[in-house]
Parts: C-alpha cells; structure tokens; sequence
C-alpha cells in the first residue's frame, strides 16, 4: 500500500496518518516529522531546515526530496509506506515518480483532506503535541483527559515553535499557493481522492478506510 496524504497545515494529516499506520503496519514518513528530528538533534540538515521552518516558508526541493529519496528506499517501506506531508509542490511529486519508478513502484492512493482555509489557524494555534510519544491533541477539539499530559504515557505536552499565530499564517498562505497545481497534478493523473476533513477525526478515518479498502471512489 504506497499512500500520499496531503492537506493544508492543520488538515489532520498526522492525526489520521497515526490511525492509518497503526491498521495496516506500514511506516509513517512526515518530512516535517523528519526536519523536526534533525533540528533537534542539530544536524546540518536539521540546522538548515529551521531557517525555513522558522519563517514559516517551505525548506528547498533538492533537500526536502534527498531525505525522502533516501528514506523511501530503506527495507521497512517495501511492503508498502504513507507519505505524510511530501509532496508539498509539483516538483517534489514529480520526483516522487522518478524515485518510485526507480524502485518499480507506483502510488496506489493519493488522498486530499480537505479543510477550509477559516478553520486551519484554530486548529494549529490550539494542536499540542506529547514530548514523548509524539500523540497530537487539540486544547479545544481533542483535549488530553488531565490538561497538559498525554493520555497514554504521561508526558508533558508542548506547543510546536512555529504553530505561533504570525507562522501559521505564512504557512498556510505559502502551502495553498503550492496546493492548487499539486491537486491539479495528481487530478490529470486520475489517482486524487478528496476526503471531506471538517468532520470529526473517526468519521474522517472512516471515510479514509473506505477508500483505502476501494469501497469508496
Ligand atoms: P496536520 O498534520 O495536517 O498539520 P494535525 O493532524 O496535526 O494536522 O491536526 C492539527 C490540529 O487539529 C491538531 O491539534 C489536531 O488535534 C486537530 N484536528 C485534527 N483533525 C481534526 C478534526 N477532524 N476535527 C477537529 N480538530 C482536528
Ligand atoms: P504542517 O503540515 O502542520 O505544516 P509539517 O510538520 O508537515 O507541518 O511541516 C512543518 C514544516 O516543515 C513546514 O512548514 C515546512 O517548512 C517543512 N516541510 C515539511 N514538509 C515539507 C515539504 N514536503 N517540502 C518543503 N518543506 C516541508
């Protein structure tokens, strides 16, 4: 199963990626989880990907296609992968052919969760993340039982650095930009769902497994 989740920010790309890969035992690849990591670990590459990710504009093609180019060809994506997040311009999704066609595959799935632009600042400004597993809540729409601690495993939950109200707001303008021609990209290419997301999260995963399962079209 080699899937392409896309979205604006704040669509619910991890929240349902999460949910994807827990059913069907495939990795979970986020660009944006990726630069986070080596941000944190201040590598060369997490060193320049802050200075994009701190303004809120996209990192470069060439980078952000070498660490997927990279990622796609380790063993564990062989029986499949959810590409969460890439690719974010036509470029990039052109790369992503290449690569795949490389490797001999091809994209099975490429579904849009679509969002109106009005709700995505509430929901990024609001998303709070566990410093330890990662598991992604909403102050309003998905609140931790105890505020501030994850559910799961206790651990503390933080804001994202660049889900500040002044960021958000270049991303969101930087992402829609880039997102029209990707849609269109992969519309010509008859493999584009859309996957209405301002439903509630289970409703959103609902539709999502019916596609995936080709029930739905
Ligand atoms: P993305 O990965 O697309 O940026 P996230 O999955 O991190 O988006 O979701 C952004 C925020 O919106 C999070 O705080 C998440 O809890 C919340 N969220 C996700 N899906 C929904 C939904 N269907 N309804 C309301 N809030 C949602
Ligand atoms: P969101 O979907 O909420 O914007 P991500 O975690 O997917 O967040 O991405 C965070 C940041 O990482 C983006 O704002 C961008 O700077 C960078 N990034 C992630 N994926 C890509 C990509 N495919 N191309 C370029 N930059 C990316």
């Amino acid at each position: 199963m080699n899937i392409v989740l896309m979205g604006l920010p704040g669509a619910g790309k991890g929240t349902q990626a999460e949910k994807i890969v827990a059913k069907y035992g495939i990795p979970h690849i986020s660009t944006g989880d990726m630069f986070r990591a080596a941000m944190k670990e201040e590598t060369p590459l997490g060193l320049e990907a802050k200075s994009y990710i701190d303004k809120g504009e996209l990192v470069p093609d060439e980078v952000t296609i070498g660490i997927v180019r990279e990622r796609l060809s380790k063993s564990d994506c062989e029986r499949g992968f959810l590409l969460d997040g890439f690719p974010r311009t036509v470029a990039q999704a052109e790369a992503l052919e290449e690569i795949l066609e490389e490797m001999g595959r091809k994209l099975e799935h490429v579904i849009h969760i679509d969002v109106r632009q009005e709700e995505l600042m509430e929901r990024l400004t609001g998303r709070r993340i566990c410093s330890v597993c990662g598991t992604t809540y909403h102050l309003v729409f998905n609140p931790p039982k105890t505020p501030g601690i994850c559910d799961k495993d206790g651990g503390e939950l933080y804001q994202r650095a660049d889900d500040n109200e002044e960021t958000v707001a270049k991303r969101l303008e930087v992402n829609m930009k880039q997102m029209k021609p990707l849609l269109a990209f992969y519309d010509s290419k008859e493999v584009l769902r859309n996957v209405n997301g301002e439903q509630d999260m289970e409703k959103v995963f609902k539709d999502l497994r019916e596609l995936l399962q080709g029930l739905a079209r």
